[in-house]
């Protein structure tokens, strides 16, 4: 069997150039604040590609770097003002934070209306009593992966492997709105093989390269990889065994170039829905 590869590069530059059209038409220059601290080079690399994408759609986004020392309580006061001050419209408080820092009690202060990341229990809330309003931006980038290969999910077996709040539980969730029917599966659980291969939909956010390999798939599967991991020789590699994959899945994201930049791109689309719902609210 033909593997058809699902390329995220270019469907996150289509749906970039949506964003930069509806943001003209709105004639609005919406404001986004990434609030970063004590980044390892890795993520500093990132946050510049986030910055790159947001200025190109015409989001106007400031970094607040703020000082490897300060505390759960000075993060918290810095949100609360963000959350205040009515030129901005999102807030993006870069994740890892430091291990002194509680990260759940900073997510919980972001204005869940502000919540680019779509991370705030309110948000997660919303998805799961299926409303969904601001949606975590590496599933909801994958489930506009998963619509590349098929339109209509309905009755579709789905595994998701990872039950993070950032992917996994959020993918779930989706996927379950979508009809799918959905199983979460982590490092508990048993025979995971057999289990994946019954998946016509398999998502893969463990971080553990090379984990799926040719006895995980249904022949014809759709297989989304969000892992992210460095080879020894400093190559970025996902869970899935491309080489292996490659001839049963029926569709796969390649890592790089997959689920990578769809991540970044909904970050612009989860701006434009906060513009939307700020001049409805006027
Ligand atoms: P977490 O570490 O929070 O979660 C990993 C999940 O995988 C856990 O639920 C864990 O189970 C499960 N797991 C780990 N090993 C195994 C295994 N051998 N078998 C089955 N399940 C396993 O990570 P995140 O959810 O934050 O991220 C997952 C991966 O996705 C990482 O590689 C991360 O770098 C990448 N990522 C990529 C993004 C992108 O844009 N492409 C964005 C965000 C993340 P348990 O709960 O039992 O420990």
């Amino acid at each position: 069997m033909e593997t058809k590869l699902l390329d995220g590069r270019a469907l996150a530059g289509k749906i970039q150039e949506q964003v930069a059209n509806e943001l003209a038409v709105m004639q609005r220059v919406p404001k986004l604040v990434v609030v970063l601290v004590d980044p390892s080079e890795a993520i500093r690399i990132y946050v510049r590609n986030k910055l790159k994408r947001t200025a190109a759609v015409g989001i106007q986004t400031t970094v607040q770097e703020l000082s490897p020392t300060v505390s759960t309580e000075q993060v918290v006061a810095i949100v609360k003002e963000l959350n205040q001050d009515k030129l901005v419209d999102g807030i993006l408080v870069q994740l890892p934070l430091p291990d002194h820092i509680n990260t759940n009690t900073v997510i919980e202060t972001i204005d869940p209306n502000k919540d680019v990341d779509g991370l705030t229990s309110v948000n997660l809330g919303r998805l799961m009593a299926n409303m969904p309003y601001l949606v975590p931006c590496t599933p909801l980038g994958c489930l506009h992966l998963i619509h590349q290969a098929k339109a209509d999910l309905t009755g579709l077996n789905a595994v998701v492997i990872g039950r993070s709040r950032l992917v996994g539980r959020p993918m779930a969730q989706l996927l379950l709105a979508e009809n799918c029917t959905v199983t979460i599966a982590h490092s508990k659980t048993r025979n995971l093989a057999a289990l994946c291969r019954t998946a016509d939909i398999l998502v893969s956010a463990t971080g553990q390269p090379g984990l799926i390999t040719d006895n995980y798939i249904k022949p014809g599967a759709i297989v989304i990889d969000v892992g992210i991991s460095k080879t020894k020789d400093g190559h970025i590699t996902g869970d899935v065994d491309m080489e292996r994959a490659k001839g049963i899945a029926g569709w796969l994201t390649p890592v790089p170039g997959g689920v990578g930049p769809m991540t970044i791109t909904m970050i612009l689309t989860n701006m434009v829905q906060i513009i939307k719902q700020n001049l409805d609210n006027k």
